[in-house]
């Protein structure tokens, strides 16, 4: 991070230091330092967890809502398809790219989040 931080001191007013403790003009204890808004990282465990159990869920874990439901629906098909023998074949390749889809893009959720430009 490149930006300097400041909060104003509560008692005075003054601008200090994000990480200050106490104001260094009124001596003031000064409260915590300001969060800044972070999506909430993704836990790759819980992603990888949740397209084992059925296509989507990793990837609605994953905040990609559009992609979950596709994917979803793609593995309902997958498992119908397994009557016509078909998806005993197929479900088992979906549901491998979709637990790796999910791992995939929890992974690269975690590493944007710095650069990821800030919700409006
Ligand atoms: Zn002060």
């Amino acid at each position: 991070m490149s930006t300097v931080q400041f909060k104003f001191c509560e008692h005075c007013g003054a601008e200090i230091g994000a990480g200050a403790k106490t104001c260094p003009y009124c001596g003031a204890k000064a409260g915590p330092a300001p969060k800044p808004a972070v999506p909430r990282p993704k836990s790759a465990t819980i992603a990888v967890l949740g397209s084992i159990v059925f296509p989507g869920i990793g990837q609605g874990y994953n905040g990609e809502t559009t992609k979950a439901v596709g994917f979803f629906l793609i593995g309902l098909i997958c498992a119908f398809s397994i009557l016509l023998l078909v998806g005993v074949v197929a479900y088992p390749l979906f549901w491998a790219y979709s637990v790796y889809d999910a791992y995939r893009a929890s992974k690269r959720i975690d590493s944007g989040l710095t650069t990821r430009r800030p919700r409006a």
